[in-house]
């Protein structure tokens, strides 16, 4: 499954399985695009985990290099 919750230009990184549950409050003051969400079940790995207060997804989070 394709996701573009990495994509930049959003105050929220909204969360890639229902698409409606903020995960992480951003400022785009700051420098974009350094955080990826991690869908479930992904052979991405990710650092931390946050529950979709929407969804209840464990939805991984990694630092971009
Ligand atoms: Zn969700």
């Amino acid at each position: 499954m394709k996701t573009k919750a990495c994509a930049a230009g959003s105050n929220y990184l909204i969360c890639p399985i229902c698409r409606r549950g903020k995960i992480i409050a951003e400022d785009n003051a700051a420098v974009d695009d350094m955080i990826c969400l991690i869908p479930p079940g992904s052979k991405q790995k990710a650092r931390w985990h946050v529950k979709c207060g929407v969804c209840k997804s464990q939805i991984g989070i990694s630092l971009k290099r």
